[in-house]
């Protein structure tokens, strides 16, 4: 495997465009908003640019990494003659009902489908295409250039042949894959979320504010950050989609998203993406404890 695309430019899309290209592959960046692929390619860019500056690369490597990637705001023409396409949009389940719909016909019938969802069904998505054995979890971290780990996802007919394989090209990537299967929220956010909706109800309930609960998470259970801070980066309407998910798949009340949580995600408050969450990112990008107003 040597050519890939990636849908969807935003957070995680640009990231995984980045990983792949620093690590050889020709990379073909797709995404609806022309808006969205400047932005990625800007943030790539600027994170290159943090590695040279830490001599983890050389300018020759970013250059090389900058030349590896292509940007594309139609699919067709982006997945010409890939072996893989890795699709990180908007996670909704039917925009990427119609994502791997539209991937099963325009891609080579070898072309292997994976997804970075953080929870929709591997066995769903694939179910819609004609090749449910080629088709993979492939769950990237924030900042995918940094973190370790990708979870690997096996739906329900997903091939052993596959499944080696993309664990392989993980390694290839300077990676650690996991292997999972496929149950709401998987592994990583079945665990994360429900501590991350947590935090948001004891602010909710007036027991603590923003700082000191990510104080209490981070000083008195080393986490590196607290998981307020943390939803501000993964983004709120993200953590409320999968915990949505969650809360479907298993019909357990414990996954109910906060009422807080959803009221934020109404009023744009989506976190660094949007410049405001649980913390300020306007000026500075410094987090600055926003008003208890929310509360
Ligand atoms: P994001 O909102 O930052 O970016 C989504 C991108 O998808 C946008 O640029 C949007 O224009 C694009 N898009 C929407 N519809 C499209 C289409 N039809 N074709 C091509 N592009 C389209 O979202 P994100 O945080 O990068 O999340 C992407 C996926 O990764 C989701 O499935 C999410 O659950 C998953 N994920 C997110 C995180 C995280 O920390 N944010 C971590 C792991 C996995």
């Amino acid at each position: 495997m040597k050519n890939v695309a990636v849908i969807g430019g935003g957070t995680m899309g640009n990231g995984i465009a980045h990983t792949f290209a620093q690590s050889g592959f020709k990379v073909q960046l797709i995404d609806i908003s022309e808006a969205s692929l400047e932005r990625g390619m800007a943030t790539i860019s600027k994170n290159l640019d943090r590695m040279v500056a830490k001599e983890i690369i050389t300018d020759a490597n970013k250059q090389d990494t900058l030349k590896n990637i292509t940007t594309h705001t139609d699919i067709t023409t982006g997945v010409k003659s890939v072996n893989l396409v890795v699709e990180a949009a908007t996670e909704n389940v039917d925009l990427k009902l119609k994502i791997f719909k539209q991937l099963d016909e325009v891609c080579d019938e070898d072309t292997v489908l994976a997804t970075n969802t953080s929870s929709i069904s591997i066995t769903q998505i694939a179910a819609v295409t004609s090749r449910p054995d080629k088709v993979i979890g492939m769950h990237f971290m924030n900042p995918v250039p940094i973190m370790k780990l990708v979870e690997i996802i096996r739906g329900y007919s997903t091939s052993d042949t596959i499944t080696n394989t993309i664990m392989d090209l993980a390694r290839k990537l300077g990676k650690i894959p996991t292997e999972v299967n496929d149950y709401p929220g998987f592994v990583a956010n079945r665990i994360l979320m429900p501590m991350i909706n947590e935090s948001i109800e004891t602010l909710y309930n007036g027991v603590a504010g923003v700082e000191e609960i990510d104080t209490v998470m981070k000083l008195g259970m080393a986490h590196p950050m607290g998981p307020l801070q943390l939803a501000d980066f993964i983004g709120l309407d993200v953590c409320l989609s999968i915990l949505n998910v969650m809360h479907d798949g298993f019909k357990n009340p414990k996954y109910a998203p906060c009422p807080l949580l959803v009221n934020m995600v109404r009023a744009g408050k989506l976190g660094v993406k949007s410049g405001e969450g649980f913390y300020d990112y306007s000026e500075s990008r410094k987090a600055e404890k926003v008003s208890s107003q929310f509360v």
